[in-house]
């Protein structure tokens, strides 16, 4: 730290993100990225808006956000992009959450919401899951916050019904309720349709996972418009060009080719089911998840010691060393080639162990 560092931040730790190694080639289970490239589509695209580089973006994101709002049955006032759901996820912390408004999360969640938290300097409160790592929802009445629920959770892949989401958004009507829906497109419910029905409602998705564009960086917040104007009021004070405008063609480009991504979802779906199958043969315990990715552990191994032999044999996948979750491991969903690959190893190590 410097000495220029502001005390306000001497205590802030920084989110971790996934490793994205260098050393060697291997197949990458660890930060829930799609195995598919992006729709051609989406380079052609890219390709002609590189051209006008000299110019900046444009700042209202018109043309994708009326793309997107079309797609969802909504207006482009309901939209707004970002420079990916995390940015979204901040935005909503510096627009929603004060002293008297902390942001609310389960205590086992995506882990840059107290991070967000803490850059902002407001305070945070993390809220048990059940015993069976479940959202209780009588856990989350009158909580006068921020309230996120990522929706399916992260890391463990459990997805709420809409019934729950609408409940919570019910008891709570003087929160902003941000359901994070990174993972929704493998087998959850979206609570787009009830914008229309709850003001306090912001659904974030991002075009990270399913639609295969991690790199570019770009994620999207939905609400009513004067949720998304607030928001909109926080982006314009922070940075108006903060999507690029190869971005913003990409993302035009992507949302031509809607099929494309519906199909690998399923593709990934049916990878899911397979590796949970095989990984209950082998005698691992799994959370029901709904993701592009499993949850796992093994009774006879521990979580850290299966993520470092996995890594010696040159598969990645994540670990928490977090006390309710350390025996874990979260393992993203790739080709059946690569699940192959983890199943192989896997059983490798069980073998040499006489697990
Ligand atoms: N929400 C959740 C639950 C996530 O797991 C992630 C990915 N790490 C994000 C948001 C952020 O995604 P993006 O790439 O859109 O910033």
């Amino acid at each position: 730290m410097s000495r220029f560092f502001s005390t306000k931040h001497a205590s802030l730790t920084p989110y971790v993100p996934g490793e994205q190694p260098r050393d060697r080639r291997y197949v990458k289970l660890n930060t829930n990225e799609s195995p598919f490239p992006p729709s051609p589509k989406v380079l052609l695209y890219v390709d002609e808006a590189g051209v006008k580089l000299n110019l900046y973006s444009d700042p209202e994101c018109l043309l994708l956000r009326t793309a997107l709002a079309e797609m969802y049955g909504l207006k482009s006032e309901n939209v707004m992009v970002n420079n990916g759901s995390d940015e979204s996820l901040n935005f909503a912390v510096m627009a929603f959450c004060d002293s008297e408004h902390p942001a609310c999360f389960p205590d086992i969640t995506y882990g840059f919401y107290p991070v967000f938290a803490q850059l902002n300097g407001v305070p945070y409160r993390e809220i048990p899951l059940t015993e069976d790592l479940r959202i209780d929802i009588r856990d989350y009445a009158d909580l006068k916050g921020l309230i996120f629920l990522a929706n399916p959770n992260a890391p463990t892949g459990i997805a709420l019904p809409l019934e729950d989401i609408e409940t919570i958004l019910r008891q709570n009507p003087e929160s902003v309720v941000v359901v994070d829906e990174a993972y929704v497109d493998f087998g959850a419910d979206s609570a787009v349709g009830l914008i229309e029905s709850y003001d306090n409602l912001l659904v974030v998705q991002t075009f990270s996972k399913s639609r295969s564009m991690a790199g570019a960086r770009l994620g999207y917040a939905m609400g009513c418009p004067e949720l998304i104007r607030d928001l909109q009021t926080i982006r314009y004070s922070t940075n108006p060009y903060n999507v690029n405008s190869m971005t913003l063609a990409a993302g035009l480009g992507a949302l031509e080719d809607q099929t494309y991504y519906d199909a690998n979802a399923r593709i990934i779906g049916r990878n899911r089911e397979y590796a949970a199958n095989k990984l209950k043969e082998l005698g691992f315990e799994m959370t029901d998840s709904m993701a592009n990715f499993l949850f796992v552990r093994h009774p006879k191994i521990e979580g850290q010691t299966l993520y470092e032999e996995l890594k010696a044999r040159g598969v990645l996948v994540r670990h928490f060393n977090k006390e309710r979750i350390k025996d874990y491991n979260r393992i993203t969903i790739g080709t059946a080639g690569q699940m192959d690959k983890l199943l192989e190893a896997i059983q490798e190590i069980l073998e040499t162990r006489q697990i």
